[in-house]
């Protein structure tokens, strides 16, 4: 891994990865294991995970793109946050498993006509991943902040499990004390070792296709002031920068056919819950999850630093501020949905980031109003004293009497929607009116560039989406390699052919 020193770069390589998240790390390492030559380019700065506090304000700034303040605009704007350092999202996000959800892949297999998606193949991918990224459950106790979840969905008898993560636990550590197994620790250096190299603080802001190989036009700078970059030619590239700056890079290349339309999100409502006792982790997030209402609606908890649940309470600040004071007994819970709506990201010239918007169907909106209410109901279950749900004009809410009031004042206009699930802005298949990218990642129209990230899944999976990201990342990756190898084979076998005549 090294930063570019000097003003002019011109690099070759087979393969051209950029970015180094999810999708971005497991390609350079599968390829680079299979013998390629590949580089990945990276924007953000490579920070090692031991030197940023976990879900801190510090790490927003240094690992997250603009800080984390990113939005898709609409009624209401949906606020968004990507990682932008080595290993993407990976490396700032809660490390909440789901294996890919194999009714959904069906239904993308079917309705976006997806060849040769064995989903045999996914699950024993999963099960490699589960492996490489060492996915496991908590020792012991959970934390009181995801107990709560677990008392409430019990005392409601409403579905509800400990989601595992991938994280490493000292022996005799508890629920605090996991590392998380993100890219940097694991699929990065498996590129390493099988001989990729990286380049961080450099961004790809154009790919050029001549024919015969592509050039990536870059420049770099720790993102406070840029400067010119120089080229990267390779033979191949992956195009793996997440699901908002991937269709982006693509237009800004040239590349439009139902790229960028169809982004879909799990958007959020939450609220903050107080109890009588302590309850606050600062540094990590609840592992239970309620699924009695999935795939339309999950319950979940958030990070909730004192920074973050001040943030929670500003929608109505003014009868909600002096809560603060106690904020180590209130811990922050979220309502996700799996939306209808859709949002649209759009390169424009001369803008360095795109434009993003994204529409909530009325289903969405209602179901959106119904998932606080039942969230507020789950934590009074839990044993809550008072809830703040993160709305302008938004009442506290105390007993089960005040849950009418709440809901009847609830608008999802009024209301801080965020996600962090980001997809499907380059649907993968070969229904050509619907997908930008070929059956295995290919843009379709495009000989060179693939792209290899949560673009590709056709619609949001309605859980967690990091491992359904890899294990078609694994997928596609895998298959480009039997593509290529096959065809230097025929190459060969032409070549001794023509010998052995000649
Ligand atoms: C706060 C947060 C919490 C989350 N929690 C969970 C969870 O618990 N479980 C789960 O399954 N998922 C979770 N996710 C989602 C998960 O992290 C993503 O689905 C996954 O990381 C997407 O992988 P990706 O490869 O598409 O993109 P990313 O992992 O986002 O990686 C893209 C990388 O590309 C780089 N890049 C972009 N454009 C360029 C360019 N032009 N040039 C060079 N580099 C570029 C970016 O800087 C970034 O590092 C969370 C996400 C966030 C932000």
């Amino acid at each position: 891994m090294s930063g570019i020193e000097g003003h002019q770069i011109h690099v070759r390589t087979q393969v051209l990865v950029v970015g180094s998240g999810a999708g971005g790390a497991t390609t350079a390492a599968l390829l680079a294991e299979a013998g390629f030559d590949v580089l990945i380019v990276e924007e953000g700065p490579w920070v090692d995970q031991d030197t940023v506090t976990p879900f801190s304000l510090d790490q927003m700034d240094r690992q997250y793109r603009s800080g984390g303040v990113t939005v898709a605009l609409g009624l209401p704007s949906i606020a968004y946050t990507e990682g932008r350092c080595a290993g993407g999202g990976t490396e700032v996000n809660s490390g909440l498993y789901f294996r890919p959800p194999l009714d959904v892949v069906e239904r993308w297999r079917r309705d976006f006509r997806i060849d040769g998606l064995d989903v045999d193949e996914l699950e024993s991918i999963a099960d490699e991943v589960e492996q490489a990224i060492n996915v496991t459950t908590v020792p012991g106790k959970p934390t009181p902040a995801s107990e709560i979840l677990r008392r409430g969905a019990a005392a409601l008898n409403w579905r509800h499990s400990e989601i595992p993560r991938w994280m490493k636990y000292p022996a005799g550590g508890d629920a605090v004390t996991g590392k998380r197994q993100s890219m940097t620790r694991t699929y990065l250096p498996r590129a390493f070792a099988a001989g990729a190299r990286m380049l961080v603080e450099t961004r790809v802001d154009r790919l050029v296709d001549n024919g015969l190989n592509v050039t990536a036009h870059v420049t770099y700078g720790d993102g406070t002031g840029r400067m010119p970059g120089g080229a990267i030619t390779a033979a191949h590239v992956f195009v793996c920068g997440g699901a908002i700056q991937t269709p982006a890079l693509l237009q800004r290349s040239g590349m439009r056919s139902h790229i960028g339309r169809t982004l879909a999100v799990h958007p959020t409502v939450k609220l903050t819950a107080k109890f009588a006792d302590e309850v606050n982790v600062p540094d990590d997030v609840p592992v239970h999850q309620v699924k009695e209402f999935a795939p339309d609606l999950s319950f979940g908890g958030s990070a909730s630093h004192s920074g973050l649940v001040a943030l929670a309470l500003t929608d109505e600040w003014r009868t909600f501020s002096s809560a603060i004071e106690d904020w180590r007994r209130m811990s922050i819970y979220y309502a996700a949905i799996t939306s209808e709506g859709r949002g649209w990201v759009q390169a424009l010239p001369g803008f360095r980031d795109p434009l993003v918007t994204y529409r909530l169907s009325h289903r969405d909106r209602e179901v959106l109003r119904s998932g606080l209410g039942r969230l507020a109901l789950l934590t009074l279950e839990a044993g809550a004293t008072e809830v703040y749900p993160s709305f302008r004009g938004a009442p506290v809410v105390r007993d089960r009497g005040d849950l009418a009031t709440m809901q009847q004042r609830f608008a999802a206009s009024k209301a801080s929607v965020m996600t962090v699930h980001l997809c499907s802005t380059v649907p993968m298949g070969e229904h050509r009116d619907r997908c930008g990218a070929d059956s295995f990642g290919k843009v379709h129209g495009a000989d060179r560039v693939w792209v290899n990230d949560a673009s590709l899944l056709p619609t949001a999976p309605g859980v967690n989406p990091q491992a359904t990201v890899m294990a078609f990342a694994i997928r596609n990756a895998r298959r480009f390699i039997e593509q290529q190898q096959s065809q230097q084979s025929h190459r060969s076998s032409g070549a001794t052919q023509n010998g052995a005549q000649a």
